[in-house]
């Protein structure tokens, strides 16, 4: 197995950027990744980037160094005496299709992370997180490759420190292992997870029972109404994370701004809706030039064509910066900008 050189990353990445990696190479196994972490490519480039779907990266210009994306793939129904189906993941497996497998093999649990692009491996690393529930909810563990040693290393629940859309993989793990397979625990008794309020709303208007099917249904058809498709319009879905706040500088807040919405997390913390605030700065809809907030969510910064990395976060500085000015809170880039 050997890097090919100048490859195009366009297709490569959501927001669909012209850029290029000098080197590129997708394994299909793990005594290719092994080769080619011992090759004298991969020891004398000056970086490297593990890829997985481009659903969470932001490419400012040509990556000068390796682009490895692991095309492992596989589904695998472990031995599972406790209370949970285990299954094995292979981490090159298109997230949203490996909910649709396991749904049809009457294996449910993962029905409100439907439609998240993006592959299996990279699901960890932010604790990928929608309609009420986040991966560390169905979690066992991973099977990471360490890049320095060529070891094998597994990684459990408590090793991931999960936390909102962040792990030790965005932390001081980060650049330091690559995620072969991820095993998720789902109940063999299934709950609804149906608080989230439109998930919530829509079983009631529609008169639907709480099944995994109906759910599964309602978060598409959710997603597909609010969120721009990446194949039609390059974005790589929020731009930043919802800023959280204890619950005396959120009524602090609310004190100036009394419609300003918040959302009470367990562990007694505020979740504010980041794209609310970018909304009441007049953002909705902007552009300026190929680059531009979308019109229907305010989160989701998209590239209209033609856009380069480089305007699109000069767009979202200047969103940071408004923002910052007129509610004295600095958002938080969600994905990896590089
Ligand atoms: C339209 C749209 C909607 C979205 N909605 C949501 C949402 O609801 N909730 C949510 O949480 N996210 C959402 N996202 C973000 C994105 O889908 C997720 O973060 C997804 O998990 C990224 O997967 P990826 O394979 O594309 O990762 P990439 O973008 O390729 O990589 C993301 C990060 O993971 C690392 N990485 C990737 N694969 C591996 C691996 N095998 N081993 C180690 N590190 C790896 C990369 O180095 C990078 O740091 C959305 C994106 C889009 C475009």
């Amino acid at each position: 197995m050997e890097f090919s050189s100048d490859v195009n990353l366009q297709t490569l990445n959501t927001f669909g950027l012209a850029c290029r990696a000098r080197w590129f190479a997708a394994p299909t196994t793990l005594e290719q990744l092994q080769d080619l972490l011992k090759s004298a490519i991969f020891k004398q480039a000056a970086r490297f980037l593990i890829l997985g779907g481009g659903s969470n990266v932001l490419f400012l210009k040509d990556f000068d160094g390796c682009v490895i994306t692991p095309h492992l793939y596989g589904l695998r129904l472990l031995e599972s005496p406790g209370d949970e189906w285990l299954v094995e993941v292979g981490a090159g497996e298109n997230w949203h299709s490996m909910v649709c497998t396991l749904m049809e093999q009457n294996l449910p649990g993962l029905e409100n992370l439907a439609l998240i692009p993006g592959t299996v491996g990279a699901a960890p690393v932010q604790n990928i997180g929608a309609y009420g529930l986040e991966i560390q909810e169905r979690f066992a563990w991973l099977d990471a490759l360490e890049i320095q040693t060529g070891k094998m290393c597994r990684f459990d629940l408590e090793a991931c420190e999960f936390g909102y859309r962040s792990s030790v993989f965005k932390g001081v793990a980060a650049g330091r292992f690559i995620i072969m397979s991820v095993t998720l625990a789902l109940p063999k008794t299934w709950k609804a997870v149906s608080h989230y309020a439109d998930v919530d709303n829509a079983l009631r208007q529609q008169g639907l029972s709480a099944s995994p099917q109906n759910i599964f249904e309602i978060v598409v058809a959710a997603r597909r109404s609010k969120l721009p498709d990446p194949r039609l319009m390059g974005n790589a879905g929020s731009f930043f994370k919802n800023p959280v706040m204890t619950q005396l500088q959120a009524d602090a807040l609310k004190t100036d701004y009394p419609s300003l919405p918040s959302y009470q997390q367990a562990d007694g913390t505020v979740k504010l809706p980041a794209a609310w605030l970018i909304e009441q700065c007049g953002f909705k809809g902007v552009r300026r030039g190929a680059a531009g907030v979308h019109d229907r969510q305010a989160l989701v910064l998209v590239n209209y064509g033609g856009a380069t990395g480089e305007q699109l976060l000069s767009l979202a500085k200047e969103i940071q910066t408004e923002v910052h000015s007129r509610f004295g809170l600095m958002l938080e880039p969600e994905l990896l900008i590089v």
